[in-house]
């Protein structure tokens, strides 16, 4: 088994080898690979990203086939079936690291901060069942009165912790796998413009 911390280091490691571009993606989606993973997989990490498209898992932590156990959703939110996954992956593959990620600039977030100012729900409920995630996090922020730019910034962090949070705290199978067994929830940001990941909750 990876423990949390190993499995942070080959992140961290990964997402320098994507920024810097000394990726290796012939490797990482091989045949030779394919055929090895075919028969079972250990994934070291569980991600919950956005499904932004310029945010893909595996590119921007630089891992192939088998390594990271991804669930993706607008806004990155937290709802059962999210938590589900999770309970899957860590339950089934002894997985010891779950990253909420995160990006800067995300469109789940700039829909949220506009439907509160506009004051009109959205139309579409499907939306509004994700808005309805975000807002949380940014309705503490608005009583701030910051400027726009940052409020999008803390935004988008505020949301990372509120979903980082609600992982550790909405499942009894989560919690006592952190409790007794070095599970981990962390936080992270990935900087569209920097492509550097940022790992600011809960390391
Ligand atoms: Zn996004």
């Amino acid at each position: 088994m990876i423990s949390a911390q190993e499995a942070l280091e080959r992140l961290r490691e990964g997402n320098a080898r994507f920024v810097s571009r000394q990726r290796n993606l012939d490797a990482l989606t091989s045949e030779r690979r394919r055929e090895k993973v075919a028969a079972g997989q250990e994934p070291f990490a569980v991600i919950l990203g956005c499904s932004d498209s310029r945010v893909p898992a595996e590119i921007v932590f630089d891992q192939g086939l088998g390594d990271l156990f991804v669930i993706r959703v607008a806004g990155n939110i937290v709802a059962p079936s999210q938590i589900g996954s999770v309970e899957f992956a860590v339950a089934r593959f002894d997985t010891r690291l779950v990253v909420v990620l995160g990006h800067s600039n995300c469109g789940a977030i700039n829909a949220t901060i506009e439907e509160l100012g506009r004051g009109k729900k959205e139309q579409s409920r499907n939306l509004r069942s994700i808005v309805d995630r975000v807002r949380p996090s940014v309705e503490a922020l608005l009583a701030m009165d910051c400027n726009p730019e940052q409020l999008v910034h803390q935004a988008v962090r505020a949301n990372i912790r509120m979903s980082a949070n609600q992982l550790r705290h909405g499942s009894e199978i989560l919690e006592q796998l952190i409790q007794h067994e070095g599970l981990m929830v962390v936080g992270a940001e990935y900087s569209l413009e920097t492509g550097v990941v940022e790992f600011f909750e809960g390391v």
